[in-house]
């Protein structure tokens, strides 16, 4: 069989973190009732004109400077012109000619090493409403109508369905850091269309494109990409031809279908847009904006090793998600112990998170909590098997470890006399283990441990235990 190469392409949708949407002075609020957060410019209302938010524009040149973008100083509007019942204006403002980034690139790991995913160009524009299906009818609810978005158009450098989700993987983080947009993806914050193609070895010129439309879980990009190539690659090789569609991701079937034959973008009869000034950027702006660039995530890594100490290791899964980043941080500011706590983070809290299915900034665990419960146990007020115990509580519904270890009389017993007691307790009845350690089984002195960290309710510090277990041994002995 001939080899085919394949081609992807990704337009990524993203929502800015603006308070408001981006024409009109309507909120941006999630999940407001329906149709709540509308005015007559974002419905397109004769005679209503907008206003651009200076703050989105901001963002998405942030954006655009920590992706490596060139910032255009003068960037334009543009109408697409289109009916669809969740647009009422009948055109989306966006950007055409004059896009307000161009360039730049995002990193991916691959197999044969780091490669470069190139940018096209980063464009504003406005988001469209949303349809709700019900079981005889349908809805419109607008309030998404006007909100600001950047649309980042990757050049077709990717190869596989991998590679798409390390780009996207990469993209997201570095937005989430750029502080641009939280890139929530059940909210709809980050949607991709991808466009995919392939053609023989050898051959110049691209195939025939595909493109796949508003996707939002990275899972389903990846499962529509992987049917999507198989079904070309059939095509071509059963002697076929492939058309340029739009095709719909069915998630439940697990396979793409067609949704339209694909418009040009001459169809959608593009024109400037006549009630928006050109937005006119100085190069005192944009280096000012430069110059307060936050940290990117593989510069956070870097730091992060550095300032406390911790291997890459951690620190890559640290930084992986920048709210996670910034507890490790505020807690280790509070307790010192950094690579205690960043084991405690890699293994109990992530344990939690996952299981739990919230993420560290909406569950009740606070950084001092965590502080706390690890100053405990260094400090050897309470054994790392309570703390353990202690923290799920703390994270489910949150407090103070301090005031629960008091309350609930969980501080270890490491007195000496209490100890010695339960010790002689535990050899006492069970004289066969211990015999059995005298006669070289030395794993049941594990056992002994564990009966008298029994008898203490678990309090006991194990470490004292085992100490007093050894030097009653080397008296029998
Ligand atoms: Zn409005
Ligand atoms: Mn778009």
């Amino acid at each position: 069989m001939s080899k085919y190469l394949i081609t992807i392409g990704l337009e990524t949708h993203v929502h800015l973190k603006t308070c408001t949407k981006m024409f009109c002075g309507c909120s941006t609020e999630f999940g407001s009732e329906p149709n709540t957060n509308v005015c007559p410019v974002c419905l397109g209302y004769p005679g209503a004109l907008p206003v651009m938010n200076r703050e989105a524009v901001k963002q998405c040149v942030i954006a655009g400077l920590m992706l490596g973008c060139e910032i255009n100083h003068i960037s334009t509007f543009d109408r697409k012109n289109y009916f669809y019942p969740d647009m009422s204006k009948n055109y989306q403002t966006t950007q055409q000619e004059l896009p307000l980034c161009v360039g730049g690139g995002v990193t991916i790991d691959t197999p044969a090493g780091a490669r470069l995913i190139r940018i096209h160009h980063i464009h504003q524009e406005e988001d469209a409403g949303k349809i709700i299906h019900y079981a005889r009818h349908s809805g419109v609810d607008f309030n998404r109508c006007g909100m600001p978005l950047m649309e980042i158009v990757s050049e077709p450098d990717l190869t596989s369905p991998d590679e798409a989700m390390a780009y996207l993987h990469n993209l997201r983080q570095i937005l989430v850091y750029a502080g641009v947009s939280e890139c929530n993806l059940e909210e709809g914050n980050m949607r991709s269309d991808v466009n995919i193609s392939v053609r023989p070895e050898g051959q110049a010129e691209l195939g025939t494109r595909v493109e796949i439309k508003n996707m939002n879980t990275f899972k389903g990009i990846h499962a529509a990409l992987k049917y999507e190539i198989e079904r070309q690659l059939y095509v071509v090789r059963s002697g076929g031809r492939l058309v340029q569609e739009t095709r719909r991701w069915e998630s439940e079937l697990g396979e793409t279908q067609p949704m339209r034959t694909k418009e040009n973008a001459h169809d959608y009869r593009y024109f400037p847009e006549p009630d928006l000034v050109p937005v006119v950027l100085s190069k005192d702006t944009v280096e000012e904006w430069r110059s307060a660039l936050p940290e990117l995530p593989a510069a956070r890594r870097e730091r992060m090793v550095r300032e406390y100490n911790i291997p890459e290791y951690d620190a890559g899964v640290l930084a992986d998600e920048k709210p996670n980043a910034d507890f490790f941080e505020a807690a280790a500011a509070i307790c010192g112990e950094a690579k205690i706590l960043s084991n405690w983070f890699m293994t109990d809290v992530m344990c939690l998170i996952s299981e739990s299915g919230l993420t560290i900034e909406q569950c009740a665990l606070t950084p001092g909590a965590l502080a706390g419960l690890i100053s405990l146990v260094t400090q050897g007020v309470i054994n790392g098997p309570t703390a353990k115990e202690l923290l799920p509580e703390l994270f489910r519904q949150g407090g103070d470890p301090t005031a629960l270890v008091e309350s609930r009389g969980l501080a270890q017993v490491s007195d000496c006399g209490a100890l010695q007691s339960y010790v002689d307790e535990v050899f006492a009845a069970h004289g066969r283990s211990v015999a059995d350690f005298l006669a070289g089984k030395k794993a049941a002195a594990g056992f002994l441990t564990g009966q008298v960290m029994k008898l203490s309710q678990g309090k006991a510090d194990p470490k004292v235990v085992n100490q007093m277990i050894a030097k009653k041994f080397a008296e029998l002995s």
